[in-house]
C-alpha cells in the first residue's frame, strides 16, 4: 500500500506572502495529475497544509518567516488546477492542518498510515529543502519506503533544493524519481 503525501501547495508558497515562484509554478501540472492518478487508483491521498496564526508569539516562525498561511485567508488556499482537484476528490483525500514543518509533527499522518497497512510514501509539494525534507526525515525514521517526484517538488533555494534530492537518495534511502 502507498500514499501520497502533497505538501504545501498552496497560493502563500507558490506566488503568495512566502513564494517559491516560477519553480513553485512549474510544478504544478504534475501535482495534480499524481493527485488524480492516486485517486483513481483507491491510494491514500493527503494534503498536508501549514497553519498559522497571525503574529502568533508562541510559533517559533514567527521570527523566521513573514506570516504565511494564515488560517482563512485566501493565502492558505490550494494553488491553481490543484484546488479544483481538491473539490472535485475531497470524498477521497484527507486534508490534513499540520503547524511545523514535518507532516508528521502534531498530527495523526503516522496513525492513519499504519491502520491503512501504508509503507511507502510519495512525498511532492513545497519547499523540497523545508517541508518535504523535513516530513522525509521523519518518515524515514519511522521505516516508511520513500518515493520523492523531482518534477512535483520544488524551492526558492535553488541550492537548497539541489543539495535535498541528493540528501534524500544517499541519506534517506529515497527513490528520487520524475516523468520524463
Ligand atoms: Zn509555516
Amino acid at each position: 500500500m502507498k500514499a501520497l503525501i502533497v505538501i504545501d501547495y498552496t497560493v502563500d508558497f507558490v506566488n503568495g506572502n512566502l513564494p517559491v515562484g516560477e519553480p513553485g509554478e512549474a510544478i504544478e501540472a504534475r501535482i495534480v495529475e499524481l493527485t488524480e492518478s492516486f485517486v483513481q487508483n483507491g491510494d491514500y491521498v493527503v494534503m498536508a497544509i501549514d497553519l498559522h496564526h497571525e503574529n502568533d508569539p508562541y510559533h517559533p516562525e514567527t521570527k523566521l518567516f513573514p506570516p504565511h498561511n494564515i488560517i482563512g485567508t485566501e493565502g492558505r488556499e490550494l494553488f491553481g488546477q490543484l484546488k479544483d482537484c481538491y473539490d472535485t476528490n475531497r470524498n477521497s483525500i484527507y486534508w490534513m492542518d499540520k503547524t511545523r514543518y514535518s507532516a508528521f509533527c502534531g498530527t495523526d499522518l503516522e496513525l492513519q498510515l499504519r491502520s491503512r497497512g501504508i509503507h511507502e510514501l510519495h512525498l511532492v509539494g513545497v519547499c523540497t529543502d523545508i517541508c518535504v525534507l523535513h516530513t522525509a526525515v521523519d518518515a524515514y525514521n519511522k521505516g516508511f519506503h520513500l518515493v520523492i517526484h523531482e518534477d512535483a517538488v520544488a524551492s526558492f533555494n535553488e541550492a537548497g533544493h539541489a543539495w535535498a534530492l541528493g540528501h534524500f537518495t544517499g541519506s534517506l534511502g529515497a527513490v528520487v524519481t520524475s516523468k520524463s
